[in-house]
């Protein structure tokens, strides 16, 4: 009825601003000088990297804009189930490149770009990245969030704009330092901000209850705290397609600017203190990955956003004039985590207490709304919250928290009756001193459907942490969808040469839209003269990693070694610390031999990235050896350059996409049972990489995918971690001999002062091994050996990327995609 009533000639004029622009060199050029005077207010005899980014990005921008209307438009029109996706983290990275090559932009911008005097590569590398996620969950949000545009599903992301992202790590004497990540310093041109989109957003108070006129007890919560959501818009642009879908990110505002009291009384501190601590709520990204940290302001962070994400989902329901009962059939809401839970609850709340539905309508509609992605089943990263805090900063939420936990398990008893202990087991609240809410299970009984990242994983959380649940519901309820990534970024963007090489053989880009057509591919792996173009693009991106390795870190590297890389945030599980450790056996292996013995041995650059979370002391530690061990082997000319070590500083999304495609082998050696899925993993074999890994996560369905010959996969099963842990706990176990060596090696102070590195080595003495490196350490360096020799026939390892390549179709994240659109969300494309 808006649009109705809107003036015929407003409406023929943005139609024809609807048609979109010739987007040529020239009228490129004319925005970008428009851009550089008007929006940036420069000159433009003083033009440089940064404006032309600048200029660059605001031209893009002005086209997402009108896609992003055109999308919203047409779906407001066409009214289509949609699909929400709550994730507390987007791991976006930068956005020009990106948004020029799914717009289908590249070639004429960059021309116009090139014309105008400036290196493309150049004004790409003016930008930051927006870091506003620790690791692999908050990037599987961004490549879901590409695939959701670029199959058309009608679909908004939901998160927080932190003014400050995950940190930046500098390295001071080997030690990881950390700095904030200030990205919005500059003007920030993939955002919209949406200063009239607000919602309020109540904290504590107390819950009042009055008899309504149907004679039922109703409840109303009053704050006594409020805090304004004001909402940011970040449009995804699909590839090949119109449709670019929106990430809204909420930012906190103080509801009053400053207390007028206390200002005029000369308490000019006291007056801003309230708006300094509404703007603490979205300030920082909390630094953790799997680890819970139970602090205050990280559930405050949590509800604030559900509170206002919730909000507008349903107003936006509301506006369509439907009954209740139809919103399950209009709205899907993923939880990425259990981060999210909150929002089961405030739904209920809104359901319940604001449109006065009876408790069990309610319940229905909430639990067909939902459904829930577990990321992992380690129990540092479980959630739970103590009840007195929830209950100070949600009374009304956790009254409905226990109400749901006393209805859930008045039907756990009548199916199960006297079980005492299964009740204790399945019980939304741990009964400890205080109380906790346990997050987990709140997403599982508030959801239709759960489900893990990878096969393994998604079996292990029906036998482990929620089986208790699957005898309760039945294993229906719990299903797998296996990660994925997206190959725009992870193969077209990052790595344009290869992705024009297999462009240019498979005669279209169509692989983009459909992984699975890399397999043609394949009939090429024997091709002399494709496989010769395969190793010289191999061969450029090793070059461009040596410079860049060279530029950040002083080392300078041969780009004819062996490229061995791990980067991923630096996390026991993870295991860089054995990785580290075969270092320096192979080290000391190089030291014994001849120069002879060494002119035959296979030269690796090994190369490690990631961050430890700033608290996280042995995980720092880690870093601290691998450059203390880094700074011995680099200065050592007796091994004849065999053998380098790099640590890259501030390993990010963009550094990620310099690093994948120069990989030869890339190692992915998490504890059997403890990586969920993984995606890097995905990422290095899209781009003809080798792994070296553990029987865990995604690794598994790659080696199902790829076959035998294409991997290198050592350790210990998931199935006998359990055993080998009981065995370290109550048997004394003797360590690994060349593990010991090794240890021995760092204890007689090889690598600096060996009394830094002491509580590193005792969690493999005194504390048991939990990780079971002593386990895995001889299968893990058979398996290196392996890679060696494996390497020096380099013509059939070139075979072997090539079929690396052509058989990852299935880890595109649009299957991903389909899978959840198909077997959870029901929910269908919708084109613009
Ligand atoms: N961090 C960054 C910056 C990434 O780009 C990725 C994945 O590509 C990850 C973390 C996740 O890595 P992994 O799956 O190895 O944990």
């Amino acid at each position: 009825s808006d649009q109705a009533s809107l003036d015929p000639k407003i409406v023929s004029l943005w139609e024809k601003c609807a048609v979109n622009e010739n987007n040529d060199k020239e009228n490129f050029q004319r925005s970008f000088v428009r851009h550089v005077t008007t929006t940036l207010a420069r000159s433009v005899y003083n033009i440089d990297n940064f404006s032309a980014y600048q200029a660059t990005a605001h031209t893009v921008r002005d086209q997402l804009i009108k896609q992003w209307n055109e999308t919203q438009q047409s779906h407001t029109e066409a009214d289509p189930k949609r699909v929400y996706y709550l994730s507390l983290e987007f791991l976006l990275g930068r956005s020009l490149d990106n948004a020029l090559l799914n717009l289908g932009l590249k070639e004429n911008f960059g021309e116009g770009v090139k014309d105008l005097g400036f290196r493309m590569e150049d004004v790409l590398d003016e930008e930051v990245d927006a870091a506003l996620g620790n690791g692999g969950l908050g990037r599987l949000a961004a490549c879901y969030m590409d695939s959701l545009a670029s199959l058309d599903y009608p679909a908004w992301g939901y998160g927080l704009r932190y003014t400050y992202g995950i940190f930046q790590q500098r390295l001071n004497d080997g030690y990881q330092v950390e700095f904030p990540d200030y990205w919005l310093n500059f003007d920030n041109p993939w955002e919209l901000p949406r200063l009239d989109v607000t919602v309020d957003v109540q904290f504590g108070g107390s819950v009042n209850k009055y008899t309504d006129e149907d004679g039922r007890v109703r409840h109303v919560w009053e704050g006594n705290d409020v805090i304004k959501a004001v909402a940011y818009d970040v449009p995804i642009p699909g590839y090949g397609t119109k449709n670019c879908i929106n990430i809204r990110l909420w930012s906190s505002k103080p509801k009053r600017q400053f207390d007028l009291g206390r200002f005029n009384a000369g308490e000019y501190e006291q007056a801003v203190q309230e708006q300094m601590q509404a703007e603490n709520i979205t300030a920082v990204l909390y630094p953790n990955d799997n680890h819970m940290v139970g602090k205050e302001l990280r559930l405050k962070q949590q509800y604030f956003w559900v509170a206002a994400s919730l909000h507008d989902i349903v107003r936006r329901f509301i506006k369509t004039g439907k009954p209740w009962s139809k919103f399950p059939d209009q709205v899907a809401i993923q939880l990425n985590d259990t981060h999210p839970t909150l929002a089961i609850v405030e739904l209920q709340r809104i359901l319940v207490d604001l449109e006065g539905l009876k408790w069990d309508e309610a319940w229905d509609i909430v639990t067909r709304t939902f459904a829930f992605t577990n990321h992992t089943i380690l129990p540092e990263a479980m959630e739970k919250w103590p009840v007195p805090m929830v209950a100070y900063l949600l009374p009304r939420h956790m009254q409905i928290i226990f109400d749901v936990n006393l209805f859930f398990l008045q039907k756990v008893e009548k199916l199960f009756p006297d079980d005492r202990d299964l009740l204790a087991k399945l019980s939304i609240i741990e009964e400890a001193t205080p109380q906790f809410v346990r997050m987990a299970h709140l997403a599982i009984v508030g959801s239709h459907q759960v489900n893990g990242v990878a096969e393994l994983h998604s079996n292990l959380i029906k036998t482990t942490i929620f089986k208790d649940f699957v005898k309760f519901y039945g294993s229906e309820k719990f299903t797998n969808v296996t990660n994925g990534i997206t190959p725009r970024r992870w193969l077209h963007q990052a790595n344009p040469k290869l992705g024009d090489l297999i462009t240019e053989v498979l005669g279209s880009k169509n692989w983009l839209k459909d992984l699975s057509s890399l397999n043609q591919l394949e009939k090429f792996a024997d091709d002399k003269e494709f496989k010769k173009q395969w190793v010289t693009v191999k061969r450029s991106n090793k070059v461009r990693l040596a410079e860049y390795i060279k530029t950040h870190t002083g080392v300078v590297v041969n780009p004819n070694a062996l490229f061995d890389i791990q980067v991923k945030r630096i996390h026991e599980y993870k295991r860089q610390f054995m990785n580290i450790l075969s270092v320096i056996h192979r080290y000391n292996s190089l030291k014994k031999m001849s120069s002879e013995e060494r002119c035959d041995v296979v030269k690796r650059v090994i190369i490690f990235g990631g961050k430890a979370a700033p608290g996280y002391y042995i995980a720092k530690l880690v870093i601290k050896l691998i450059n203390s061990v880094a700074e011995v082997v680099n200065k050592d000319e007796s091994i004849d350059d065999t053998l380098k070590v790099v640590f890259i500083p501030d390993y990010n999304v963009s550094v990620a996409e310099i690093i994948i495609p120069a990989s030869d082998i890339s190692q992915h050696i998490s504890t059997a049972g403890t990586e969920a899925s993984g995606t890097s993993n995905m990422k290095f074999v899209l781009n003809g990489g080798l792994i070296l890994g553990t029987v865990d996560g995604a690794n598994i369905e790659i080696h199902e995918e790829i076959g035998d010959d294409n991997i290198f996969m050592f350790g210990n099963l998931a199935d006998q971690v359990e055993d080998l842990r009981h065995a370290h706990r109550y048997r004394n176990v003797p360590i690994d001999p060349a593990l010991q060596e090794v240890i021995n090696d760092i204890e007689s102070g090889h690598f600096g002062d060996s009394r830094i590195f002491s509580p590193l080595i005792n969690t493999l003495t005194i504390g048991k091994d939990y990780y079971l490196i002593s386990d895995d350490f001889g299968s893990y360096l058979s398996a290196q050996n392996l890679v060696d020799e494996a390497y020096k026939n380099q013509d059939d390892w070139t075979r072997k990327s090539i079929l690396c390549t052509a058989r990852m179709g299935k880890f595109s994240s649009d299957r991903a995609i389909k899978e959840y659109a198909n077997r959870i969300w029901n929910a269908k494309p919708c084109s613009t």
